[in-house]
């Protein structure tokens, strides 16, 4: 008998007929994340995964970690496997959540039972438990509503377990299963945080990273390449795509009105980005833009550059706070490297006076001056493609 690990299931319970394949990805990613560990069984059962090592030396310290990443899942804990039988249970009961009990004021014992052969039913093993565990500590007493621990045991197919741990989980929706999209990935604090959220959304994330050598260094797009293995531990697998810039950027310095360079620029991103898209079925572009945080996050700017976009434009930053981005960028431990202070392409040729209203079609008019098309054509060609893996 040893210690396992339940992962409660999130909002994907209340799926109804599609509710089996968001548990099978779910599993699959739970699957992909273990695998490095070691061996390990792992089962669905009433919206909970049953994560059991088959190894003896696994640090279940790691494996909660892991799991805690993992979106789709709303709570998890480390539990102890007992025999169906309830000196067992009172027994491990007292050994397992020992540490917790005995420092503890007040407590409850909940009680689940799937197995209705079980001789007991819930409401009897609550009863019957909770005065083992008060005669075995006296500092206890028993508050029903709001108990400093809750100590769980829940009879199962094969096995009953304890548990006194209720950890949060990543919540969400199992990575996958709203299918893919492309995020623009520059070195910044906000477009991590996005594709993060996105994430957490069940899209799988693919990243697209602009670059102008010899504007921007080798350091930069080391960067971006960190902030994408970093990703990983919550997003899986991410395929990441580097686009050659110099050439479009000069161009729009040397062909078009400064005033509206970034715009312009942004406009020829979201050209490149759809073109990749495209190519790897992605349904959607992400960016970190927020409204108002600088001229080309205007409304009228972001207009500007909706314009050109032919799939969606997910912005999941729209209406935060940077102090708000930043909380969740040292949450998911992307904050450190994002401020490196290392030069982004989007800081090359920025205009001294950037227009906060541009109007469309004096854009259109500038862009169209110069044909871009064949170095946009040249860009995508030029594109350079890796792919990251978890980082462990
Ligand atoms: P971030 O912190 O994400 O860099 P930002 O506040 O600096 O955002 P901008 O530089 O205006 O804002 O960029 C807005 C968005 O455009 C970014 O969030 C990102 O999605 C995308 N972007 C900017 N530069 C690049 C780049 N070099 N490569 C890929 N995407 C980029
Ligand atoms: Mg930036």
């Amino acid at each position: 008998m040893k210690e396992i690990v339940l992962a409660k299931y999130g909002e994907m319970v209340l799926k109804g007929l599609n509710k089996k394949s968001f548990e099978d990805m779910l599993i699959k990613n739970i699957k992909r994340r273990l695998k490095r560990l070691g061996h390990f069984q792992i089962t669905s059962a009433q919206s909970t995964a049953y994560i059991t090592p088959l190894d003896d030396d696994i640090d279940l310290n790691e494996v909660v970690d892991r799991v805690s990443k993992v979106f789709g899942i709303a709570a998890l804990c480390r539990a102890y496997a007992c025999e169906k039988d309830f000196s067992d249970i009172c027994e491990k009961a007292i050994e397992y959540c020992g540490d917790v009990l005995s420092t503890a004021k007040t407590f409850k014992v909940a009680s689940k039972r799937s197995d209705k052969a079980f001789p007991m039913k819930s409401p009897e093993i609550c009863a019957e438990l909770g005065g083992v565990l008060l005669d075995k500590f006296p500092n206890l007493s028993v508050d029903v509503k709001d108990p400093e621990v809750t100590v769980t045991v829940e009879i199962r197919d094969t096995n009953a377990y304890v548990h006194a741990e209720n950890l949060k989980g990543a919540g969400g929706l199992p990575v996958g299963s709203s299918g893919k999209a492309l995020l623009l990935l520059s070195g910044g604090i906000d477009s991590p945080v996005a594709g993060w959220m996105m994430a957490k959304r069940g899209v799988h994330i693919a990243a697209i990273h602009y670059v102008s050598p010899p504007y921007t260094s080798d350091r930069a797009q080391l960067k971006v390449e960190q902030l994408c293995e970093k990703l990983t531990d919550w997003c899986g697998g991410i395929a990441f795509y580097c686009v050659p810039f110099t050439e479009i950027q000069e161009a729009i310095k040397d062909n078009c009105p400064e005033e509206f360079f970034t715009i312009i620029m942004r406009r020829l991103m979201m050209e490149i980005a759809q073109r990749i898209a495209e190519k790897d079925n992605c349904l959607a572009l992400i960016t970190g833009e927020s409204v108002g945080q600088v001229a080309s996050q205007t409304m009228a700017a972001i207009g500007c550059t909706d314009a050109v976009c032919r799939i969606p434009v997910l912005r999941p930053l729209i209406g935060m706070d940077k102090t708000e981005i930043i909380e969740i960028s040292r949450k998911i431990d992307t904050f450190e490297i994002s401020t490196l202070p290392y030069e982004d392409c989007c800081t090359v040729f920025t205009p001294r006076h950037p227009k906060v209203k541009p109007r469309l079609e004096d854009i259109e008019k500038a862009q169209n001056s110069f044909d871009f098309g064949p170095l946009v054509e040249k860009a995508v060609e030029g594109t350079e493609i890796k792919t990251f893996n978890y980082s462990k």
